[in-house]
C-alpha cells in the first residue's frame, strides 16, 4: 500500500470496507470519524443536547423515518461514534451503546425473550447478571437453564425448542475459567440457537468472539474499553437486524438506558490505547501469576496463558494473550486473604476490574459484608470462601511484586 492510498484509507470514513484494510490500532483511532464533518475538529466533539429540532415537518418525517434522530435517548453524534467503532473492532455489522454492562445485558434478555421462552446460560457468571437471571426473569415467565458449558456437549441436553438465546462468558468472572466459543456456538446453531458472549474480560484487542462464531458480544465498557476508572458503560455489537430491534425497542423504550454523551467521549478516548493497554496488563499479569504459583504461602493460582490452567489451550486458541485478570487462593483461605488485603500498600482493595490501578478483592468478605442486609446473598457457583480476585492495572510490574510479597510474608 502508498503512502497516500494508506492516507486515503484513514481519510474515508463512510468507507465500510476500509476496516478490513487498516490495523486494529489504526481503526481503534479513527474508525467512523470524519473531521470534516465536526469543524475538522481531531477529537469528537461531545453533543449535550436532549433532542434535536427540525427545519420542517416534512424534515421530522424524514428523520422519524430513518430510525430515531430526534431524540437523545437514542441519537447522539459522539454515541453513534462510539457504537460504529466498537462494531468495527470486533468485526460486528452494528452496536448498540448503553449506560451500564448490566443494562446491555437488560437491554438485551428483556428484547429477545418474551414469556415462555428459555435462556441457556453457563453456571458461573458476574454476581449480578446471576440476580438477573435467577430473580428477574423468571418473575417474567423466562426460563433459565444453567449448564456447565465447559463440557459443550452438555448444551445438546439443555437445549430445547424454546431455547431462545446462550449466553455466557470468557474468561468467565471471577475465575478466568475459559469456554471454547466456536464448540458452544456450533452446538447451538445446529439447533437454530444464537450465541451471546460476555467478552469483558478480554476487550476485542484480544478476543474477538464473532470470529469464532459467536452472534452477539456484550461489553461491560466500565472495565477495559474504557480502562481508566472513570465511567460506566455497556455494549452490544452484532448482526444488523438484531441490533435494530436492540436499539429500536430495548433501548427505545424497554431500558431506555442511554450512555451519556460525556461517557462516550471518556470511553472513545480510552479505546484509542486499548491494545497498548491490554499487552502491558497481559505481561504482568504473567508475571505476577508465574510469582504467585510459586509463593510459599499461595494454594493455587487461575491465570488462563499459566500452562497449569486446564483451559489454556482454548484460551491460546481464542486469545491473543491472558488479559490482566487472575485468581488465587491462600493456603490461609479466608482469614489469609483478609489479612493479606489489609497489608497492602499499594494495590487498591476495590472491586471492578481493567482500570490502570491493580484492583483487588476477597468475593467472600463482600459476600458475608451483605448477608447482614441481604441474608440470601450467596457466593456465585464455582466461588471458594479462599478466592481473591486481582485486576493487574498499569503500574510498573516490579512495584506490584514487591507489595503482593510483602502482603503475603509468613501467611
Ligand atoms: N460483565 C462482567 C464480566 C463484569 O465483570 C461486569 C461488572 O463487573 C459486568 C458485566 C457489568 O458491568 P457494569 O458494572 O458496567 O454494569
Amino acid at each position: 500500500m502508498t503512502a497516500s492510498s494508506e492516507q486515503d484509507n484513514v481519510q474515508d470514513h463512510s468507507d465500510p470496507s476500509h476496516g478490513a484494510r487498516l490495523g486494529f490500532d489504526t481503526r481503534a483511532i479513527h474508525h467512523a470519524f470524519d473531521p470534516a464533518d465536526f469543524s475538522r475538529a481531531v477529537q469528537p466533539p461531545v453533543f449535550l443536547t436532549s433532542t434535536y429540532g427540525f427545519e420542517s415537518v416534512a424534515a421530522n418525517d424524514a428523520a422519524a423515518a430513518l430510525g430515531g434522530r430526534l431524540y437523545a435517548r437514542e441519537y447522539n453524534p459522539t454515541t453513534e461514534i462510539l457504537e460504529k467503532r466498537l462494531a468495527n473492532l470486533e468485526g460486528a455489522e452494528a452496536g448498540l451503546v448503553v449506560s451500564t454492562g448490566m443494562a446491555a445485558f437488560g437491554t438485551l434478555v428483556l428484547s429477545l425473550l418474551s414469556q415462555g421462552d428459555e435462556l441457556v446460560v453457563h453456571k458461573t457468571l458476574y454476581s449480578n447478571t446471576v440476580a438477573m437471571v435467577e430473580q428477574c426473569l423468571p418473575r417474567f415467565g423466562i426460563r433459565v437453564v444453567p449448564v456447565d458449558l465447559s463440557n459443550p456437549n452438555n448444551l445438546d441436553a439443555a437445549i430445547t425448542d424454546k431455547t431462545r438465546l446462550v449466553y455466557f462468558e470468557t474468561p468467565v468472572n471471577p475465575l478466568s475459567a475459559i469456554l471454547d466459543i466456536s464448540a458452544i456456538a456450533a452446538r447451538a446453531h445446529a439447533r437454530n440457537v444464537k450465541v451471546a458472549v460476555d467478552s469483558t474480560f478480554a476487550s476485542p484487542s484480544l478476543q474477538r468472539p464473532i470470529e469464532h462464531g459467536a452472534d452477539i458480544v456484550l461489553h461491560s465498557l466500565t472495565k477495559y474499553i474504557n480502562g481508566h476508572g472513570d465511567t460506566l458503560g455497556g455494549a452490544l455489537l452484532g448482526d444488523a437486524e438484531t441490533l435494530h430491534t436492540l436499539h429500536e425497542t430495548g433501548l427505545r423504550y424497554i431500558t431506555g438506558a442511554t450512555l451519556s454523551p460525556h461517557s462516550a467521549f471518556l470511553i472513545l478516548r480510552g479505546l484509542k490505547t486499548l491494545s497498548l493497554r491490554m499487552e502491558r496488563h497481559s505481561a504482568s499479569a504473567l508475571i505476577i501469576a508465574h510469582m504467585l504459583e510459586a509463593h510459599p504461602a499461595v494454594a493455587w493460582v487461575s491465570y488462563p496463558f499459566l500452562d497449569s490452567h486446564p483451559d489454556h489451550t482454548i484460551a491460546h486458541k481464542q486469545m491473543t494473550q491472558g488479559a490482566g485478570m487472575l485468581a488465587f487462593g491462600l493456603h490461609a483461605g479466608f482469614d489469609g486473604a483478609r489479612t493479606m488485603l489489609d497489608r497492602l500498600q499499594l494495590l487498591t482493595r476495590a472491586v471492578s476490574l481493567g482500570d490502570t490501578d491493580s484492583l483487588i478483592y476477597h468475593p467472600a468478605s463482600i459476600t458475608r459484608a451483605r448477608q447482614a442486609i441481604r441474608k440470601d446473598a450467596h457466593l456465585i457457583e464455582g466461588v471458594g470462601e479462599d478466592l481473591v480476585r486481582l485486576s493487574v492495572g498499569l503500574e510498573d510490574v516490579s512495584d506490584l511484586v514487591a507489595d503482593l510479597r510483602q502482603a503475603l510474608q509468613d501467611l
